[in-house]
């Protein structure tokens, strides 16, 4: 049995909080796990920023409803479902994902929370467990799946490295070159086909 592990932002997604600043106009909000590998130090920058500009969830959510998945995710995603079990595996937040999750029919999505206030003022966020990514895919493997995952960034090298194979896909250039034990492509046809080349060679 197969199962298929896919990071969401950068993968299926543009970077929610990269959107976001080009909406703010904020640049200190464009970090992502790509700039600062420590995802609670970059959680808790975010956080700051938020805090010292007033901004709140609903203004977060309302950029984010007016995103796109990337081109040729949705039927990406939907192909693949078809023929593997398909999980994603997100550093995001149900808050942040939920209004891009419908553009891509609702797969399954494992990732954290935030805890906000009444007002909408994001407080903290709630980590389901640390290094998520590379434990669900443990867990996934105790219950006889085979794992196929891919991701494009340091958050994911874990997940890859656990699953029985990992891609990098859409990856900058200074991931490919940390890990190159990892094949890589930026082209979903391609993905699809190592996937499958692997699943036949078992
Ligand atoms: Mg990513």
């Amino acid at each position: 049995m197969d199962l298929v592990c896919l990071d969401l932002e950068g993968v299926l997604i543009p970077e929610i909080w990269i959107a976001f600043a080009e909406e703010t106009g904020i640049a200190s909000l464009r970090a992502t796990t790509r700039d600062i590998p420590d995802y609670n130090e970059l959680m808790q920058q975010r956080l700051r920023i938020l805090d010292e500009n007033r901004l709140t969830l609903p203004e977060i959510q309302r950029v984010i409803a007016g995103l796109s998945p990337l081109e040729g995710a949705a039927d990406f995603l939907q192909d693949l479902r078809q023929v593997y079990q398909v999980v994603i595996l997100s550093d995001t937040f149900y808050e942040f994902a939920q209004p891009m999750m419908q553009q891509l029919a609702w797969p399954t999505l494992l990732c954290h929370r935030l805890r906000v206030s009444d007002d909408g003022q994001i407080l903290d966020y709630v980590l389901r467990q640390q290094d998520p990514k590379r434990h669900a895919v443990e867990a996934f493997k105790a219950l006889n799946y085979r794992i196929f995952a891919a991701g494009d960034s340091y958050n994911d090298t874990s997940m890859l490295g656990s699953a029985d194979r990992g891609f990098l896909f859409k990856a900058p250039d200074n991931v490919k070159a940390e890990f190159p034990q990892f094949k890589s492509t930026q082209d979903y046809d391609v993905l699809r086909a190592m996937i499958d080349e692997a699943a036949r060679e078992g």
